[in-house]
């Protein structure tokens, strides 16, 4: 059995009633059959927050499931039990936020100049992300900082949809997003649609709009080699 990644359909569900479907009582971590909180993966960080009481101090994909590590000194629960489970919902609308805000900024990097992100990786309200740009061009931090800020503004809707995996490989925006990399075994593909401004395939957990990101500050810029430059950004509450 695998765990129902239930962020995958509904990111703001901060609470869930679960059974235990395995457990490692040494390692302290328990596998549920359903969970709310988001394991490592794609650039964005754990959930944390609290199952039957105790600490969430990890929270990690292997396979089907996820295992989640619980921190404090009690027994951890066993095979079997069902556990409620609260997620740290200030930490994780923050990720939200800046994981949305990094789309954005995907999205008007192509539009504007059609320069593809290489990586990337973010921390709550704040972010790093890579791209191939060769140089920078003049002016370039305020002119990417007055483009993400217009579609803040025009507050666009952010759509998740599941397709079959043979109609996302024929989607252009899915293909320059590199759907192509998934795994053939993966026959559904998730698409998350900054409606207007980017597509991409992902497993990762958005805000409804993009007026809710608030501010994007780009807080420097590095370049980390020959067709890789570094921009750092922060999240900010909204102007
Ligand atoms: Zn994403």
């Amino acid at each position: 059995m695998d765990t129902d990644l239930l962020y995958l359909r509904d990111a703001y569900l901060t609470e869930v009633d679960a059974e235990v479907i395995d457990v490692d009582t040494e390692e302290r971590t328990l596998a549920l059959d359903r969970t709310a909180f988001y394991a490592t993966g794609g650039g964005q960080p754990h959930d944390t927050g609290t199952l039957a009481g105790l600490p969430v101090v990890d929270v990690r994909k292997e396979g089907g499931l996820v295992w989640h590590r619980l921190g404090g000194e009690s027994p951890v629960p066993g095979r079997g039990a069902t556990v409620h489970g609260e997620i740290d919902w200030d930490r994780r609308h923050a990720l939200m936020r800046t994981h949305t805000a990094l789309h954005v900024l995907c999205g008007v990097i192509w539009n504007e100049w059609g320069v593809p992100v290489t990586g990337g990786n973010m921390e709550p309200l704040t972010a790093r992300m890579d791209f191939a740009f060769d140089p920078l061009p003049d002016g370039f931090k305020e002119q990417v900082e007055a483009l993400v800020a217009a579609e803040i503004a025009a507050d666009r809707p952010i759509e998740v949809s599941f397709l079959p995996r043979d109609t996302a490989v024929t989607d252009a925006d899915l293909i320059r997003t590199k759907v192509n990399l998934i795994p053939e075994s993966v026959t559904e593909i998730r698409v998350v649609d900054i409606v207007g401004c980017d597509k991409q395939a992902d497993g990762g957990t958005h805000v409804r709009s993009t007026g809710e990101v608030g501010g994007v500050k780009v807080v420097k810029t590095e370049s980390k080699g020959k067709g890789n430059k570094r921009l750092r950004i922060e999240v900010v509450d909204g102007v």
